[in-house]
């Protein structure tokens, strides 16, 4: 029993170390009084500025985050997010020179250093200082050569430079990271691939552009664009069997968006003596997803136009309960009834009733950020992700909802 004596005796100072330790740790000196640091996080006022924050009340952010700074001013955590909160409420100078005065601390720890670092550049990047942004960001790799937030505020600031080439390569050491999710990261190139020939296009540099799109299908089978690029240079070359060809790889890959080439479809079917085939095109879409209006509503307009007019009502009668607000089936709608020989003083002058009414042009949101836009956009103007962007119906009639 005696033998344990010394061992014990061990324990118990080494446990009273620790305690010690920890409480060196949690509890500080200041002013001639113990201050508990963890409590200064787990005051009321730094959970409240938080929560403030979630919910973007920024100003009572600002005043919860700035009372627990005070009750620790060393806490970095507690002035890395009031600096954020002062950039998110638009006063950048504040939020920088927040950041700013805690890079000046001693002893801040490589990632520590990074994160702050991280800060700061989106601070630049908010008040629109791109180089500094830039600069901030590189010297975050510097340190954290993993640090994913800094990449990626990389590529964006590359993309809203329009620097392609650049934005991919750091898009693809993004992707060398570990546990990326490599479908994901191929797509995104793909986008930025398609972008870089969109920009020989408008150069009028045909070849190379038509090599872009095709490298950005081989980087993603499902990149949309490029299919529909591709299309548009082999139509522009005279070569329509091969622009068919391609928008109607779009159509396969992503059949929710075939709507983006009825238009060419319709009109390259007529160029080729066989305008049927855009018919059977749009049932092929009707039979495979019953809700599809729109491909509905391009066959009613193609039947319209071909004058048979009250087939062309019924389809559209059979879209508009898939999306009761869709102001171009309204439209659409309208024209038919003038044709239909009803009274057309009365039809006109509901047409002229109900066209400044609110109805909806194919609102489409993005996912991640909501940005409502009209039209489909492949990257969102907001939050810079790329095909975040779904349609959005807005109350379907009863009994209709997938
Ligand atoms: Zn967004």
């Amino acid at each position: 029993m005696s033998g344990y004596g010394p061992l014990l005796a061990t324990l118990f100072a080494l446990l009273i170390g620790l305690i010690v330790g920890k409480a060196w740790e949690r509890y500080k000196l200041r002013e001639g009084r113990w201050i508990d640091r963890r409590r200064s996080r787990e005051s009321p006022h730094y959970v409240l500025g938080l929560d403030f924050l979630v919910g973007r009340q920024l100003d009572q952010a600002i005043e919860e985050l700035s009372r627990a700074g005070s009750i620790d001013p060393e806490a970095l955590e507690i002035q890395m997010v009031l600096g954020n909160a002062y950039r998110e409420k638009g006063q950048v100078g504040r939020a920088i020179t927040i950041h700013q005065n805690l890079l000046q601390r001693p002893k801040l720890s490589k990632l520590e250093h990074a994160y702050v670092l991280v800060c700061l550049g989106l601070d630049y990047r908010r008040g629109g200082f791109v180089d500094r942004a830039l600069e901030a960001f590189q010297e975050v790799r510097r340190l954290d050569p993993h640090n994913r937030e800094a990449l990626t505020q990389v590529q964006r600031l590359y993309e809203e430079q329009h620097q392609w080439d650049e934005a991919a390569r750091v898009r693809q050491q993004i992707a060398s990271l570990p546990n990326e999710d490599p479908g994901r990261n191929q797509a995104i190139l793909a986008y930025i691939e398609n972008e870089i020939g969109m920009q020989h296009l408008r150069q009028q540099e045909v070849g190379p552009a038509a090599r872009r799109f095709e490298s950005a299908i081989d980087l993603d089978k499902a990149a949309v664009p490029a299919y529909i690029n591709l299309g548009d240079v082999r139509a522009r070359e005279g070569r329509m069997d091969q622009a068919i060809a391609q928008w109607e790889c779009a159509v396969r890959v992503a059949p929710e968006r075939a709507y983006l080439v009825f238009d060419r479809l319709e009109q390259a079917y007529a160029k080729a003596d066989a305008p049927a085939k855009f018919q059977a095109f749009c049932r092929r879409l009707i039979d495979a997803n019953p809700q599809d209006w729109r491909a509905r509503l391009a066959l009613a307009r193609h039947l319209a136009a071909a004058g048979a007019v009250r087939p062309s009502l019924d389809l559209l009668l059979d879209a508009l309960p898939f999306n009761p607000h869709g102001l171009s089936i309204h439209q659409e709608i309208w024209q038919v009834l003038t044709r239909l020989h009803l009274d057309p003083a009365l039809v006109q002058r509901y047409v002229d009733l109900t066209r400044d009414a609110v109805f909806y042009l194919d609102p489409h949101v993005c996912t991640r950020c909501r940005y409502r836009s009209t039209e489909l956009l492949w990257q969102c103007p907001q939050c810079h992700e790329w095909n975040t962007f779904v349609e959005e119906r807005i109350a379907p009639a009863e009994g209709l909802e997938t």
